[in-house]
């Protein structure tokens, strides 16, 4: 496993997988996904099932980052007030 799925994993948090031809199931980050993982991922790119975005790892990297981004300026909001 190459460190970028690795990193890209441990973010998504709840994944499954590998299946036989190596996907990784997840939550998607580029939609609400919240009641079944539609995200599949392995080493070359991912793809979603339901809103189909698709790209490589390093385009998920960058959302992921985006995402977690966005919680530390809510979390501060919430502090602040
Ligand atoms: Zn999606």
């Amino acid at each position: 496993m190459s460190i970028a799925l690795d990193q890209v994993l441990r973010e998504l948090g709840k994944s499954a997988g590998p299946d036989h031809h190596g996907w990784y199931t997840a939550l998607c980050p580029f939609h609400d996904d919240k009641r079944r993982p539609n995200l599949r991922l392995r080493e070359g790119g991912f793809r979603c099932m339901t809103c189909g975005e698709k790209g490589n790892l390093k385009k998920l990297a960058a959302r992921l980052g985006t995402k977690r981004e966005e919680g530390k300026h809510m979390a501060l909001r919430i502090v602040g007030m």
